[in-house]
């Protein structure tokens, strides 16, 4: 769909300049789900990704996040409510199973099972507080704490199946998606618009351009002609890598329902958040994976991970097993990095100015809402949606 025309500017020999009226910077879930919705709009849509979609780089690699409904603020447990159809829709669209139904409990005494019920009565999705016996008996492989949050319709999504059904229906629907394109930097261009480089010098006219670049977003801001005011009201983005691993049942999964969990507690005067959830693709049935959150190093930005495990972080995460899921091996067998990034208050950041929009939706817990992010995404960039105040910037 995307057509070469005329440069911007003057061209040097070998280097392509082509344009495109939207461009998308990065194919994790987010820019895919954004480059997805704007392609079947009926825009024209180049995908632009510096390694390649769902890059193990980033945040969206892998094939398990939890899909919960849980949320101590009624506007994400509304927003997870509305992304479950859109997931639905995707799966339809693609052909593809990326939403699996595994229920979910939430527990701990600094979780609050009570208040998150009170928030999904008002928000309208189905759920139980099960008292502490008879949650006990229900999954004798968690050594519970308190009573139970339990949600049925919460489970698990596949992040890299989901971005490559999403980069595969935009494609379909005429977007281009470059791999191995590094944006540089974003200028505006003699006549309208932008001129998106590459680090190769290959150069992109955008009428609009989107900037979807995960844990890169701190290197990236810089390089964009964004104004200082913007700049300055932004939040700060922490960007942290991650741990997550996976340790194997102790029976046959057969034997036992394994919804997703979050537990939170105090650790002496710390306050703990552990996740779990079944592993995804390969050891769906043989192992949990588990995750201290905000668990890792903070890093200025994504270009300075080094993707090693801190050893301290897996005797934690092993010494938490041991204590609080007897149901599982407490020696982890595989494990991996990964990236959040991070507001203040955990809230997304979806907002545009002069033809640019950032999205930001990570702090540990974008992925359920991929699908609707686009959308939202999409909406703003072409004028044509609006977005929950909390992810607006504030100027
Ligand atoms: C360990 C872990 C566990 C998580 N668990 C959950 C969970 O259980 N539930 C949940 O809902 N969410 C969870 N999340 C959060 C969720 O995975 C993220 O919110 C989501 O993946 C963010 O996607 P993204 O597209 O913003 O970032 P990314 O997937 O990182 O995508 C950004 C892309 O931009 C590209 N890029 C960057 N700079 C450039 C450039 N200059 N030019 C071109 N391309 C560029 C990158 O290569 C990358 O592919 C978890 C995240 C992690 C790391």
């Amino acid at each position: 769909m995307t057509e070469r025309v005329e440069p911007p500017s003057p061209s040097r020999e070998g280097i392509t300049v082509e344009s495109s009226k939207y461009v998308v910077i990065g194919a994790g879930l987010v820019g895919s789900a954004t480059a997805w919705h704007l392609a079947s709009a009926g825009q024209e849509v180049t995908l632009l990704e510096r390694d390649v979609p769902a890059s193990n780089h980033g945040s969206s690699h892998g094939s398990s996040r939890i899909f919960r409904f849980a949320y101590p603020d009624e506007t994400y447990a509304n927003l997870a409510k509305v992304a479950a159809p859109l997931w639905s829709h995707l799966e339809r669209e693609s052909g593809q199973s990326l939403l699996q139904q595994v229920g979910g409990v939430d527990f701990g005494t600094e979780r609050n099972p009570r208040q998150l019920a009170a928030v999904l009565d008002r928000v309208g999705v189905e759920h139980r507080i099960i008292e502490i016996d008879e949650a006990r008996e229900r999954w004798p492989q968690y050594a519970l704490d308190t009573e139970v949050l339990w949600q049925p319709t919460a489970g698990v999504v596949n992040p890299a199946k989901a971005v490559d059904a999403m980069v595969g229906l935009a494609a379909k629907a005429g977007a281009q998606a470059l791999t191995g394109w590094q944006v540089a930097s974003v200028t505006p261009a003699s006549t309208t618009g932008y001129v998106v480089t590459s680090s190769r010098g290959e150069q992109i006219h955008a009428a609009e351009v989107v900037v979807a670049a995960g844990s890169w977003l701190p290197h990236i801001l810089p390089r964009l002609p964004l104004p200082k005011g913007f700049l300055d009201a932004l939040p700060t983005f922490e960007v942290r890598q991650e741990q997550t691993f996976h340790f194997p049942y102790e029976k046959p999964r057969e034997d036992a329902d394994w919804p997703t969990h979050i537990h939170i507690f105090k650790e002496i005067t710390t306050t703990r958040m552990v996740y779990a959830l079944p592993g995804g693709e390969g050891v769906e049935n043989r192992a949990l994976k588990v995750a201290l959150f905000n668990g890792g190093k903070v890093l200025p930005s994504a270009a300075q991970q080094d993707g090693i495990v801190d050893a301290a972080n897996r005797d934690w995460v092993t010494r938490y097993v041991e204590r609080h899921v007897p149901g599982v091996v407490p020696e982890p067998f595989a494990e991996s990095t990964c990236l959040f990034t991070n507001t203040p208050t955990e809230d997304f950041v979806i907002e545009r100015v002069d033809g640019i929009t950032l999205v930001s939706a990570c702090s540990g817990h974008g992925a359920k809402f991929a699908p609707l992010t686009g959308l939202l995404a999409s909406g703003i960039t072409t004028g044509n949606g609006t977005v929950p105040d909390a992810f607006r910037v504030q100027r």
